[in-house]
């Protein structure tokens, strides 16, 4: 069970992939060029067959991922604004704050899904690895 093996939990979750497998991923191919698609979710993990929304309403409770998360990146973008500029405008702040989360959000949105799900769905090694055949 190490942090960066094949069994690990937050590589898993860093990697935005199924919790159950370790290989396939949560989320379809996104482009920057097309910001829609960063938010596509499979329904099935493509490597076991997992579902990603277990059932109707599970993301709901994400939410409360994804506010933790941008209550971090807010702590961390004043910080570095009272560091890199002391004198800094209640404004300036502001327009910070919201370009932080609005470049965070893709980020945010599939950080907070990726963590909910690994907290439901626990690794099993059966799943994972090539010999298992692919299922859809
Ligand atoms: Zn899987």
């Amino acid at each position: 069970m190490g942090i960066f093996g094949k069994d690990s939990v937050i590589k898993s979750v860093l990697s935005f992939t199924c919790p159950r497998c370790h290989d396939g991923s949560l989320f379809e191919k996104g482009s920057l060029l097309r910001p829609g698609s960063l938010f596509k979710m499979h329904s099935h993990c493509p490597h076991c067959a997992q579902s990603f929304e277990p059932e109707p309403g599970f993301y709901f409770g994400a939410m409360f991922v994804s506010y933790a998360i941008n209550t971090a990146l807010f702590i961390a973008a004043w910080v570095a604004l009272t560091a890199v500029y002391p004198d800094y405008s209640l404004t300036m702040l502001l327009g910070l704050l919201t370009g932080v989360v609005i470049l965070g959000l893709p980020l945010t949105y599939r950080l907070s899904r990726s963590i909910w799900i690994a907290i439901f769905v626990r690794y099993d090694r059966k799943f994972a690895g090539e010999a298992r055949m692919k299922q859809r």
